[in-house]
C-alpha cells in the first residue's frame, strides 16, 4: 500500500523508534522520584528540552511537555481566557481544528477571524489595518496548512504584532519536521507535535513565555514549572527529539519537491478540470491538494485509491469521512460542491518519484472509471 498521507500522520522513523526503546531501558524512573534512578530520567528530560530550544531558538525554560498540539492548543486558550478576560482573540479563518474549536470554546464571543485571500494566505493587510485601531490579547496564525501545505507568513505577523505588542501563537505542526525549526521560538507561543515528523503519536509540546505563569489546563503536581501536571512521557520526548533532528539536518525535502511538482503538472494535464489549490503561492514540499474533475465525490474516490493500493485523504484526518466542506476551502472562497472535490495527497521523505507516478496512473485509471459509470 503507497502511503500518501503523511500530514495526518507519519510512520515512527527507525532512528526515533530506538531512541524510544533505549530510553524505556535506561530510564525506568519517574522524573519527579527522589532517587537517582528518577533524578536520571529528570536529567534526560532536561537535555532533550534544552536540545528542542536549541532547534527553535528559544530558551530551555519556555517549553512544556505535552501530550501533543491538541492539548498545547487547549493549555493556551484556557490561559488565555483566565488571565485576559477582556481583549479579543484574532485566528486565522484556516486554522486547525484543534485552534479554532478550543479558541471557540475558551474565549467565544471575543474571537474574530482574520480572514485569507484566494491563494490561502492569512490576509496581512488585514492584520496591519486591525492593528492601527486594536490590542487583542493573542493573534493566532498557522505556520503551514495541513490540508493545503501553503505557507503562512508567520514571521511578518510576528514582526507586527511584537510592533504592537501583541502575544502571537504560531501552530508549527506541519512545518517543523519539514521545513527549518529555526526562529519559530521567537514567537510567543508555538505548538508542535512529533508524529507528523516521524516521531511517536501522544507527545508533542507548547512553546511559551518562560518567566511567565501559565494557567494549567491539566491540574495535580508540580511538574513542568506547575504548567502542566503529569507524570512525563521520557520515551516519548527522547524519541521525538531523535526524529527531529534526523529531519533538521536533511536536504532530501528539494529533490522531493521536484517529484511533487511533477506529479502536479502530470496531474492537470491527463485530467480535464483538475487544479490544483493554492498553486502558486509557496507550499510544503510534500503536499498536494487537488480540486478534482466533476466526476463523482471524493469519498469515492478515496475508496477506489485504496482498492488501487494508494491510501489518499479528503483533507484534514479530523474532517474526513465527515460530510461538511472544509473550512479552510470556504474561507478560501471555494463554493461547497468544489470543496467535495477536494482529495489531499502528502508525501513523505521515504516517498520516492516511483510511487508518485504510479499514484498518477491509479488516479488515471479511477478517473476513466468514473467516467464511465
Ligand atoms: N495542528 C495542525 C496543523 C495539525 O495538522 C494537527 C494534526 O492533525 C494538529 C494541530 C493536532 O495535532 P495532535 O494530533 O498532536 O493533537
Amino acid at each position: 500500500m503507497l502511503y500518501f498521507d503523511h500530514n495526518a500522520t507519519t510512520p515512527l522513523s527507525p532512528r526515533a523508534k530506538a531512541a524510544w526503546l533505549e530510553a524505556v531501558d535506561r530510564f525506568p524512573g519517574n522524573p519527579s522520584s527522589p532517587h537517582r534512578i528518577g533524578a536520571r530520567a529528570d536529567a534526560a528530560l532536561s537535555e532533550a528540552r534544552e536540545r528542542l530550544a536549541g532547534i527553535l531558538g528559544c530558551s530551555p525554560l519556555d517549553i512544556v511537555w505535552t501530550s501533543g498540539a491538541s492539548e498545547s492548543s487547549n493549555t493556551l486558550f484556557h490561559h488565555v481566557a483566565s488571565s485576559r478576560a477582556d481583549s479579543e482573540v484574532w485566528i486565522s479563518a484556516i486554522e486547525h481544528p484543534c485552534v479554532l474549536e478550543s479558541a471557540r470554546h475558551y474565549v467565544g464571543p471575543r474571537l474574530h477571524l482574520v480572514p485569507v485571500t484566494r491563494g490561502g494566505v492569512a490576509d496581512l493587510n488585514w492584520l496591519h489595518e486591525q492593528l492601527q485601531q486594536r490590542r487583542p490579547a493573542l493573534v493566532a496564525i498557522m505556520a503551514a496548512n495541513n490540508e493545503t501545505g501553503v505557507i503562512q507568513p508567520w514571521r511578518e505577523a510576528l514582526a507586527m504584532c511584537q510592533e504592537h505588542g501583541v502575544p502571537f501563537f504560531c501552530d508549527a505542526v506541519q512545518w517543523i519536521g519539514k521545513l527549518p525549526a529555526s526562529g519559530i521560538g521567537a514567537c510567543d507561543f508555538v505548538a508542535g507535535s512529533a508524529h507528523k515528523f516521524g516521531g511517536p503519536r501522544g507527545v508533542g509540546f507548547l512553546k511559551c513565555p518562560g518567566k511567565a505563569l501559565i494557567e494549567p489546563l491539566i491540574r495535580g503536581g508540580p511538574q513542568e514549572d506547575r504548567r502542566r501536571a503529569g507524570t512525563e512521557n521520557v520515551a516519548g520526548v527522547l524519541a521525538m527529539l531523535a526524529a527531529l533532528e534526523e529531519r533538521e539536518g536533511s536536504s532530501e525535502h528539494k529533490q522531493q519537491q521536484s517529484w511533487r511538482d511533477e506529479f502536479e503538472r502530470e496531474l492537470v494535464t491527463r485530467l480535464p478540470g483538475a487544479a490544483v489549490v493554492g498553486a502558486g503561492q509557496p507550499r510544503l514540499w510534500n503536499t498536494v491538494s487537488a480540486l478534482m474533475p466533476e466526476t463523482d465525490c471524493r469519498q469515492r474516490w478515496v475508496v477506489k485509491l485504496d482498492k488501487a493500493g494508494c491510501a489518499v485523504s479528503t483533507g484534514s484526518a479530523c474532517s474526513s469521512g465527515k460530510e461538511s466542506p472544509s473550512h479552510v476551502l470556504l474561507a478560501m472562497g471555494y463554493s461547497p460542491s468544489e470543496a467535495g472535490r477536494v482529495l489531499r495527497f502528502s508525501s513523505g521523505l521515504e516517498t520516492t518519484q516511483k510511487e508518485w507516478r504510479i499514484l498518477l496512473d491509479a488516479l488515471t485509471s479511477v478517473h476513466a472509471e468514473l467516467v464511465a459509470t
